[in-house]
Parts: C-alpha cells; sequence; structure tokens
C-alpha cells in the first residue's frame, strides 16, 4: 500500500472527527464525508505510521443514513462536517462515542443514557462569528476545514434564519462605506470580524463589529443604516483586537447604539448577556440540558449548591430557587457582572458570583467554611483543573452534576472523582447537529 493507491473497503466506524474509518489489511484510513456499513473506493492521499487519510472516488453501496446535505456550501465549508448523515443516525454516532469513551478510558459500566436530540436539527445557533476578507470584493462566511481562506456564504442553515439577511446586509454596507478590511497574513487594514447574537424568546439582536483600530470612522452610519432597517437590532457594539491572533474578540468594546447588552429567557428567567460573556448557543437544547442538570441535582431544600464555571449564571440561577443558596464562580469578570444582574434581574438574592479561577476560588470558600452540598460543573473543552478536582474530593458535596462539551476530558475526571464518587449516569445532549460536537451531562453520587 503506498500514497496515491486507488483501494476499495467497507467503513466500520467512525473517528471522532466523524470521519469513515476503513481497515486494509489491519491499517486504519480515515475518510471524511463517509457512512457507517458503505463500500467505497477511495484514493489514500496520506499516508502517516498509525493511519491514513483517503479521499472519497465513488460510494460502491449507498448507506440508507446517507442524505442529501441540504446546505449548497456544504463540500467547502468546514462548519459542518456530517450533514451527510441522516439526524437519527448523527445522534446515534454521537450516543456510540460516549459509550465507547466511557468503555474505553473507565471501565466502569456507567449507564449512557438516550441522547436528548432536536426535533428540527436546523437553524438553532443563536450566536454567529463571521470573519471577514477581501477576495474579489468584501466577502462574509466561514473557514474552508483546516484553513482560514473563507468561502463566501449568504445562507447558512445552523444559524438563525434573521441572521442571514443581517450579513447579508451588513456586507453591501461595507462595501457601499468602502470599509477597510483586515488582511491577517499582512496584520494590516482594520475590520477582522462580524459577530451576531440573538435572544430566541426575546427579539433582541447584538451586533459586534470586532476592528483592529480603535477608529472605524463609517461604522457609525452603517449602525444608524442597521438600526432604521432591522428593529430587532437592539445593540451595536465594536470591539478592539489589536492583537495578532485567532482569537475573535478583543478586552475592550463599546457601544456604538443601543444598549449594552441583549435579553433572553430560559424557561421563566431572563438574562441579560453582554458581547464577551459565554451563553450557550442552542436555546432549545439548553432548556432541555439545564432541566436535565436541575433533576440530576436532586436539590433538597436548605441544601447549598456551587456553580463552577458559571458563566452569566444561568445553571445557578435555574437552581436557586430550588436551594437555600448559591455560590457561583467563572474566569470572566464581564460574565460575573452579567451574573449579578441577572440574579437581580429575577429577583433571586439567595446566590453570590465571584471572579476568578475555579480552582483558587473554590479553596477560598472552603477556607471561608462554604459546604456545598450540590456541585455543578461546567467546563470548557480542556475539563477540570486537577486542583479544583482534589478540592471536590475533600469537600465531599453529596452529589455532582458534570456537564461537559467534552467527553474525553470528562472520561479523565471521573476517573478521578471515582475514588469517592459512584458515577450514576451519563445523558448525551445534542447541542450542535450537523456538526461533531457532543455535549452530555453526569450525575455523581458521594459514596456511602
Ligand atoms: N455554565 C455556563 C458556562 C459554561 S462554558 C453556561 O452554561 O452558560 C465554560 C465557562 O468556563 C466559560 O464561561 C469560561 O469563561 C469559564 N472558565 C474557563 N476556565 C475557567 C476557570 N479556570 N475557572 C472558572 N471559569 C472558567
Amino acid at each position: 500500500m503506498k500514497k496515491n493507491d486507488i483501494l476499495t473497503g467497507t467503513v466500520i466506524d467512525y473517528t471522532h472527527e466523524g470521519n469513515g474509518v476503513v481497515k486494509i489489511e489491519g491499517y486504519p484510513i480515515f475518510i471524511p464525508k463517509t457512512v457507517k456499513d458503505e463500500t467505497v473506493t477511495f484514493k489514500l492521499i496520506k499516508q502517516n505510521k498509525g493511519f491514513g487519510i483517503g479521499k472519497v472516488m465513488s460510494i460502491e453501496t449507498e448507506s440508507p443514513d446517507r442524505v442529501v446535505p441540504p446546505c449548497i456550501y456544504y463540500q467547502q465549508c468546514g462548519g459542518c462536517n456530517i450533514q451527510h448523515l441522516r439526524y437519527s443516525a448523527q445522534l446515534t454516532m454521537k450516543e456510540n462515542q460516549v459509550k465507547n469513551l466511557v468503555h474505553k478510558m473507565t471501565k466502569l459500566n456507567i449507564p449512557v443514557r438516550d441522547i436528548i436530540g432536536m426535533d428540527n436539527p436546523w437553524r438553532y445557533r443563536n450566536k454567529s462569528q463571521l470573519p471577514v476578507q477581501y477576495q474579489d470584493g468584501i466577502v462574509t462566511g466561514f473557514y474552508r476545514p483546516r484553513s482560514h481562506d473563507i468561502v463566501p456564504i449568504e445562507e447558512c442553515l445552523i444559524q438563525k434564519e434573521s441572521h442571514d439577511e443581517l450579513m447579508n446586509t451588513i456586507r453591501q454596507l461595507l462595501t457601499k462605506y468602502n470599509v477597510s478590511i483586515y488582511d491577517e497574513r499582512k496584520h494590516r487594514g482594520n475590520l477582522r470580524h462580524i459577530v451576531l447574537r440573538s435572544g430566541t424568546k426575546v427579539n433582541e439582536t447584538m451586533v459586534v463589529f470586532v476592528t483592529k483600530s480603535k477608529q472605524l470612522p463609517e461604522l457609525e452610519q452603517i449602525a444608524d443604516e442597521l438600526m432604521t432597517r432591522f428593529p430587532d437590532v437592539t445593540s451595536i457594539r465594536q470591539n478592539i483586537n489589536s492583537e495578532k491572533t485567532n482569537v475573535i474578540l478583543g478586552r475592550q468594546s463599546k457601544t456604538i447604539r443601543g444598549n449594552d447588552f441583549i435579553h433572553d429567557q430560559l424557561d421563566t428567567l431572563t438574562f441579560e448577556i453582554s458581547d464577551m460573556s459565554f451563553y450557550q448557543v442552542n436555546h432549545e437544547q439548553t432548556e432541555k440540558l439545564y432541566r436535565k442538570a436541575l433533576r440530576y441535582a436532586e436539590l433538597e431544600e436548605k441544601q447549598n449548591v456551587i456553580d463552577a464555571y458559571c458563566g452569566i449564571g444561568t445553571i445557578g440561577l435555574f437552581m436557586a430557587t430550588h436551594a437555600e443558596r448559591v455560590y457561583g464562580v467563572e474566569i470572566v469578570e464581564k460574565a460575573i457582572k452579567d451574573a449579578k444582574r441577572n440574579a437581580a434581574l429575577n429577583h433571586l438574592s439567595n446566590t453570590h458570583f465571584e471572579a476568578g479561577k475555579a480552582e483558587d476560588v473554590i479553596l477560598k470558600w472552603r477556607e471561608d467554611g462554604i459546604r456545598p452540598d450540590v456541585v455543578m460543573v461546567d467546563p470548557p473543552r480542556k475539563g477540570c483543573d486537577s486542583v479544583f478536582v482534589e478540592t471536590l474530593l475533600e469537600l465531599e458535596p453529596n452529589r455532582i452534576v458534570y456537564v461537559s462539551c467534552n467527553p474525553s476530558t470528562l472520561m479523565r475526571d471521573i476517573q478521578l472523582l471515582e475514588e469517592k464518587y459512584h458515577i450514576d449516569e451519563i445523558t448525551p445532549v445534542d447541542m450542535f447537529p450537523q456538526t461533531t460536537h457532543v455535549e452530555a451531562v453526569c450525575k455523581m453520587t458521594l459514596k456511602g
């Protein structure tokens, strides 16, 4: 077997990126956009030590789970990677991924419940982060896979429908006012990204213009045109990011027109969301996830809750009506400001929010004598800090509810917590249909 060989094989499994796996003489080859049980003819385009990469030439036997991707940009755009899979098969793939990781990484017998999917797995994203480039003219869209070249896009089927028109109008205005566009390679030019963020239950949209320089002379006129044309746009902000970086937002931002934040509702609670704070992108699934987390917490009267990695306080405030007191910690100061305002907005005075690293603040709280009955954790992809996990093991809350956006770090942390906790069950939740991201919530109870 060598590079550029044309081979035929049957897809037996998926990688974490959703690529089909074919084995030829025991050597695994990963082939994008293929479906389990399909027999495919492919070209071996890369031969690494432990695995190869293939490119499909033709499909010999097609799986009934293959569907025609509805998006016209699907073959070029790096945003979605499993649109060619029937939604029920996407859900099975994600559920199996969690089951396989439990088996491989923990050797524990943890029940993995049915994945919670969407009724209609499209148009769910309430936030669009659109890079801007100058190609033949000004373009907005998404990057090609493993590249920073933009595929110019006028319609994205996983973002809110209203964002399409807004994005296309903004692009026209950028052309009309001849706005200077940032060139990443030369680190020159000005406008880098457009970020759109909308409420789902509340019709409010924020537009953020991310610029390299403090000044974008045309911005006020553009903002006025947008405010006139789109009644739902209630906040226009400028964020300044002068660094040579892949991180989208810089540290400084200001309001150009309208409010500093937008509102949304989750169940009966109202939230204020500012541009720099984390807020889940899929509203329908977030409500399902939080309800599950609340059920897993099995809160009883007079119990104290810690909400670690709390963002703008969403999960903690969900718990606050059922708890004695909720303590939230989060590293982004602006998110903590949002959390405090959100507590007041919803008249939940039994809450305390503090900015800092979860691993530091929980130590301080321990010294202050705070004894949580339930700890909620919802860390970023890298999982919990080891000091944080050690402190949890010393604090011994009755229950831990762990929300994870990366099942492999969840499994790593489960292996540590298992010393004192019975891992009751895991429920995967599909927060990001058409992509391979998997979210899961896990219930753990202190061993008796
Ligand atoms: N629970 C929230 C946010 C979850 S996202 C929600 O459901 O909306 C994870 C959050 O962890 C982000 O807001 C991020 O800013 C925060 N974070 C990252 N590292 C952290 C750390 N070391 N300590 C505290 N918070 C951290």
